[in-house]
């Protein structure tokens, strides 16, 4: 093991020294540093393992080479020492976080060992994690990618189909038996099932890639805009809809329009027809660093067992007769809203109505990657 001590004062230094020779093995070495200057080129010059830091050692003016420490060694372990005085500069503002703090008045050289392998073992883990993050980033892109060039592959030779259906269908309707003519309209219609799906795969991988940058935008006016677009279903179903006063929010405003329009537009869908008109609010509540927007109905409502599936692709409940529709506005939503670094919800009971939740950081200027 190599570890790397940096302490200003000599005498400390010589002490934990012997405290860690007296424990380590023959192949083990600790070296020493009396500032983070040095400490920064003994870094770059040789492998080290662990870092053993005084926290009275940097000094404000030492910000920028703590910086470069962390961007250059973002998986070091760090270990930090501290008297029981108050230190003078907070190294984790520079975004060092030492896994353990140990007080060096109660030192020995086998809490020394432990916290330090602790600390290596913690920041194993930590890149563990960090580089299973971009492999799965990685393998998402790809996926997404992989789905956007097959269904656009896909359209070429759909459309042909269909051109030669339709062409079957015009030409031979009548002349065949009625057995053929039943045949051609189910082609027909399984051809024009498998256009939707293909758009519908083609709108949802678009959902990463045509974007636009976070912009900080008024949720009252894209709120007005969703409801725009959906006008003449609010007006055919008499739905009374009413909204809470909406924040300025850091989002990609026709994504987050098509969330509100989405959920409403299946509010005024999913209403029990023989009953009521449909009766929405849309309201927000701010908790913590978040905002919980939400849209509640007096609809049909669902039954919990099916809260996780109606979020998933192409997933329905209902028959397309009795409530058309392709089962993507929700995948599409929950997907929007993960990218804005929040999560869905829903909460609701058969014939009680439903209410879907989304949140969205009150703070985030950045699209999130994981999906
Ligand atoms: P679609 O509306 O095209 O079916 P969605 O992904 O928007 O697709 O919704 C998936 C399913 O979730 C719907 O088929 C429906 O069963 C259920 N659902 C969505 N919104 C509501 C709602 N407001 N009330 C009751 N059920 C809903």
């Amino acid at each position: 093991m190599r570890i790397l001590l940096i302490e200003k004062d000599l005498e400390s230094s010589r002490r934990i020294r012997d405290f860690l020779q007296g424990i380590l093995d023959e192949d083990s070495q600790v070296f020493h540093s009396e500032s983070v200057s040095s400490a920064f080129e003994m870094l770059c010059e040789m492998k080290t393992d662990a870092v053993l830091i005084d926290l009275d050692t940097p000094a404000k003016t030492d910000s920028d080479i703590l910086l470069r420490i962390k961007e250059k060694f973002p998986f070091m372990p760090f270990v930090a020492l501290t008297s029981f005085d108050d230190v003078e500069f907070d190294i984790s503002d520079c975004g060092i976080e030492a896994s353990t703090f140990l007080y060096k008045q109660k030192l020995n050289g086998k809490i020394l060992l432990k916290s330090i392998c602790g600390a290596i073992g913690h920041q194993q883990l930590i890149s563990q994690l960090q580089t299973q993050r971009f492999e799965l980033e990685r393998s998402n892109r790809d996926l997404e990618k992989f789905s956007y060039a097959v269904s656009h592959d896909l359209r070429e030779p759909l459309r042909s189909i269909s051109g030669f259906i339709q062409l079957l269908s015009k030409r031979y309707r009548g002349a065949l038996d009625a057995n053929a003519d039943h045949y051609i309209e189910r082609l027909n219609s399984a051809a024009s099932r498998m256009q939707d799906m293909i758009t519908s795969i083609l709108d949802y991988s678009k959902i990463s890639t045509n974007t636009e940058p976070f912009k900080l935008v008024d949720c009252n006016e894209i709120l007005g805009h969703a409801l725009g677009n959906i006008e003449v279903a609010i007006g055919e179903s008499g739905a009374k809809i009413t909204h809470d006063p909406m924040p300025p929010i850091y989002a990609d405003p026709h994504q987050i329009q098509r969330v509100f329009q989405n959920l409403v537009a299946n509010s005024i869908k999913f209403s029990s027809k023989d009953k009521n008109i449909p009766v929405i609010h849309i309201g927000v509540d701010k908790k913590n660093d978040f905002y919980e927007f939400y849209v509640k109905d007096n609809g049909i409502g669902i039954d919990s067992k099916y809260f996780e599936r109606i979020f998933i692709i192409f997933q329905r409940l209902h028959n397309d007769a009795v409530y058309p529709g392709h089962g993507v506005g929700l995948a599409i939503c929950k997907k929007i809203v993960e990218r804005h670094g929040g999560t869905m919800r829903i909460v609701s009971a058969p014939g009680k109505g439903s209410t879907f939740y989304f949140t969205i950081p009150v703070n985030r200027k950045e699209i999130v990657n994981v999906r």
